[in-house]
């Protein structure tokens, strides 16, 4: 069977297609099912909002590349505490724009999650199966020395003088040429994003695939039957409606994200919501990030973007990287006005950027729908005890840099020197009194607002992604992750994504 791509300028009217599975985004989880089940035959149509990018698309400049990849110009933040938080709109959704880091959660995450959320086989032996396929599917292996750059290779030294573990980063690449430019998307091709990987691989074994088409509503028949999904086509950066569209389906996958499929189940009359844990528990990595200057030139755009990691301080709620992204995205967080700020500017070629992602399972919020249109109302708040773990994760990338031969930091704390140029002057990152205010944080890997739970009067779908109200209506985005992965969520979902389509094949 040969499968189809249309983009916007193709659709000449309405649109009614029919088929046995309709998955609605072609993120990573999206696209591991739409994959999964066109391979084993079934008929797919594969829905996502936004329009396709090429090489030739993708500009550099951090601002206009968030303008036209991201929901809300990426300028979408939480409120309560103020954090951003960025998602994508765009074919491959959030692995168009991320840095491909692929990490297995640890067996004492997935050992948690069995213990508080009634689960019996998403342990790391039931999920290592599921890890492997994706990582032999999609080439992911650790980055070489050869495109580390200076600034990656400088983290893994401060960490072996630290006696602190650390490893290259695992990355879906091929072919990676350290360009350093995942963020505004990869112009050699060497990200395998699944809109360069698993969408064609689903088109050719034949899925069908409309791009630019918003879904606005999941319909049903009776109390536990969907049939389909309906919304607009719609023109790409504007969003602006032009024609309407219907797809019938047996099955229906919601894979829109974790803020956006709490949205559409909320817009479509409050389905699968009988727990009533739709849009609630959500939960962020929220990151914290610190710029350290050294003696020689570091040349930082040069390198994978996140080339290292320690997991080091795992088990206490934290995972170190190495960071880049366009100079713009970090100038907003350089101290300093008029000349001192221009000074600062003048350094970036001697610096690095480390991150801390850090579990904060205290810290929750909640995913709402507006009155009108597809984005959320976000609220969240940081824990005031989840504090103490970003406290400790800035404190031990300090002690990385000065390790690494920095002479001094910019950790950005409100309330803290700009500026601090000793690991006794840093130190106080661990014992400073913080208001949660005080810490300047983004949050990029998004959890638990449909979240699995064995119980369904706790959660919102099974171990299988299943709803718990319907017989047809599934989840695969990281919205059903109980709570955080400790890690980087992407390489996580894809395995239960790769679960849950050899289960749907198998019931179809
Ligand atoms: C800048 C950045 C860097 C990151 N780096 C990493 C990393 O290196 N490693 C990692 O593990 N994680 C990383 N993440 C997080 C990771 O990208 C996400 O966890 C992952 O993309 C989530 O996959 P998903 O399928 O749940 O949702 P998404 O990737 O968000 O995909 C959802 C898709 O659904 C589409 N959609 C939404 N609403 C609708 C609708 N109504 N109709 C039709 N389509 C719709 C969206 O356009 C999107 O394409 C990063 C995220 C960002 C933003
Ligand atoms: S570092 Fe550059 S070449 Fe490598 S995957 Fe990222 S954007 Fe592509």
């Amino acid at each position: 069977m040969s499968g189809s791509v249309r983009v916007f300028a193709d659709y000449r009217g309405d649109v009614l297609e029919s088929c046995d599975v309709v998955v609605v985004g072609s993120g990573p989880g999206g696209a591991v099912v739409a994959h999964g089940l066109a391979k084993a035959g079934r008929d797919v149509v594969l829905v996502e909002e936004g329009p396709p990018f090429t090489p030739e698309d993708f500009v550099v400049d951090g601002a206009i590349s968030m303008s036209r990849t991201m929901r809300e110009g990426g300028l979408r933040a939480t409120r309560g505490f103020v954090m951003p938080t960025m998602q994508a709109n765009a074919l491959g959704g959030g692995s168009l724009v991320n840095s491909a880091i692929c990490v297995r959660s640890p067996r004492t995450t997935l050992d948690a999650w069995a213990e508080q959320y009634g689960l019996s086989r998403t342990g790391r032996d039931d999920l290592d199966p599921h890890y492997q396929a994706i990582e032999d599917l999609v080439g992911i292996a650790p980055t070489p020395d050869e495109v580390q750059g200076p600034r990656n290779l400088l983290f893994r030294e401060g960490c072996r003088a630290l006696g602190w573990s650390c490893e290259p980063i695992a990355r879906n690449v091929v072919g990676c040429r350290g360009s350093g430019e995942c963020f505004t998307g990869c112009r050699s091709r060497a990200k395998q994003s699944t809109d360069v990987s698993l969408v064609p691989a689903a088109i050719r074994s034949g899925a069908r695939v409309l791009t630019s088409a918003r879904v606005e509503r999941v319909l049903t028949w009776g109390r536990r039957r969907a049939t389909g999904v309906e919304g607009s086509i719609v023109r790409p950066f504007t969003g602006e409606a032009t024609h309407r569209f219907r797809i019938d389906a047996k099955v229906v996958v919601l894979a829109a994200g974790c803020m956006a499929t709490p949205v559409l189940l909320q817009k479509s009359g409050d389905l699968a919501n009988s727990s009533g844990q739709v849009g609630e528990n959500l939960q962020f990595h929220p990151g914290v990030a610190i710029l350290g200057v050294f003696p020689d030139r570091t040349e930082p755009q040069f390198g994978a973007t996140q080339g290292y990691q320690s997991l080091h301080f795992v088990s206490e709620g934290f995972k170190m990287e190495t960071l880049w992204a366009p100079p713009g995205v970090f100038a907003v967080r350089l101290p300093g006005f008029g000349l001192d700020f221009k000074a600062n500017l003048a350094r970036i070629p001697y610096c690095a950027v480390f991150d801390s992602i850090s579990s904060c399972n205290r810290s929750l919020g909640s995913v709402r729908a507006r009155r009108s249109g597809m984005d959320p109302v976000l609220h969240w708040r940081l824990h005031h005890e989840d504090v103490r773990i970003l406290a400790k994760a800035m404190w031990a990338m300090a002690k990385v840099f000065f390790a690494a031969g920095a002479t001094s930091i910019l950790p950005g704390v409100h309330g803290l020197p700009d500026e601090m140029r000793s690991p006794d002057e840093a130190e106080v990152l661990l014992t400073h009194s913080y208001r949660p205010t005080d810490l300047t944080c983004s949050g990029n890997h998004v959890f638990s607002t449909t979240r699995m739970h064995g119980d369904p009067r706790r959660g919102v779908v099974g171990e299988d992604g299943l709803c718990h109200d319907f017989d047809n209506l599934y989840v695969a985005d990281t919205g059903i992750l109980p709570r955080s992965p400790s890690v980087n969520p992407m390489l996580t979902l894809m395995a239960i994504a790769h679960r849950m389509s050899g289960e749907i094949a198998a019931r179809l």
